[in-house]
């Protein structure tokens, strides 16, 4: 389905954009993966999907490096199709012991960085009259959880940035959407874990089952690869009129 398109995938090293990735690549589309850690690894995985795979290390936090990762994409597959943003990070504190470079960072790669991709990858969609961005924001773009301030505010301002693209691009074949994800067992929530299983004396297993029975009320993860499904059907003609939805994958968190 997405045979001759190109797929740029930020924060695609690991989690939740490697399993786009993958599900984009299986329908064919070219990707450009991004991120830190080993890149040859995830980029021979991509590969052997029988599609091309490139890598360019920018880092989300710097603009310059976000208009350097669009120009290589451009000037390697000739334009960027489809744009996941998707690459964040967490920090977990109080509002008044959060440290202010923390914030900033968050901001800057939750959320910022989806700013800079999308004003740059938009000229070429609208030109070609066909283009998909795809925003990973969470649970935390519709709801709050404590300690969270800044992932929350980040994730809240990325569930606003999709609907104002959206309006922008209404009358053309671009479409711009928000996946809402709950826990998904990925590095990221791992940390989490691990970090509650330490200070509350417990084991991993039951640090993981408390941390879903609290927010999760289906008691199980959600998937990497049932976000790529998601992210595969808002590619699709049948998502054509499917514009600026902040759509939950939660196991009901925000239902309740
Ligand atoms: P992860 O830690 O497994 O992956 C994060 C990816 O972002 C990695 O590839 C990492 O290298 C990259 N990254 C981090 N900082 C970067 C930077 N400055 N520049 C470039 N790349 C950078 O995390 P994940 O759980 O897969 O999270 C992916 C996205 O999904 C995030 O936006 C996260 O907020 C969101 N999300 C995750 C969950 C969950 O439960 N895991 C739930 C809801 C939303």
């Amino acid at each position: 389905m997405l045979k001759g398109k190109t797929a740029l995938v930020t924060g695609s090293t690991s989690g939740i954009g490697l399993g786009i990735a993958k599900a984009l690549a299986q329908q064919g589309a070219s990707i450009v993966l991004n991120g830190f850690g080993d890149a040859d690894k995830p980029r021979a995985e991509i590969e052997s999907l029988g599609v091309k795979a490139d890598y360019h290390g920018a880092d989300m936090s710097k603009p310059s490096d976000i208009e350097d990762m669009m120009k290589f994409a451009a000037a390697r597959f000739g334009r960027v199709d489809i744009l996941v943003n998707n690459a964040g990070i967490q920090h977990v504190a109080k509002v008044e012991d959060f440290p202010v470079e923390r914030w900033d960072a968050v901001i800057a790669i939750n959320l910022t960085s989806a700013f800079h991709t999308t004003r740059l990858a938009v000229p070429a969609m609208r030109e070609a009259n066909w283009g998909r961005i795809v925003n990973i924001a969470s649970a935390h773009g519709l709801v709050a959880s404590a300690q969270k301030s800044a992932y929350v505010a980040a994730k809240h301002g990325i569930v606003g940035l999709t609907k104002a693209v959206a309006l922008e691009t209404a009358t053309t074949g671009v479409t711009c959407n928000a996946i809402c994800p709950g826990w998904v067992l990925t590095p990221l929530v791992q940390k989490q874990i691990d970090d509650r299983s330490a200070r509350e004396g417990i084991s991993a297993a039951q640090a993981q089952n408390d941390l879903l029975g609290e927010k999760q009320p289906s008691l199980q993860f959600t998937t990497v690869e049932q976000l790529g499904g998601l992210a595969v059907f808002l590619c699709s003609p049948a998502a054509d009129q499917v514009r600026g939805v902040a759509w939950q994958v939660d196991g009901g968190w925000t239902a309740q």
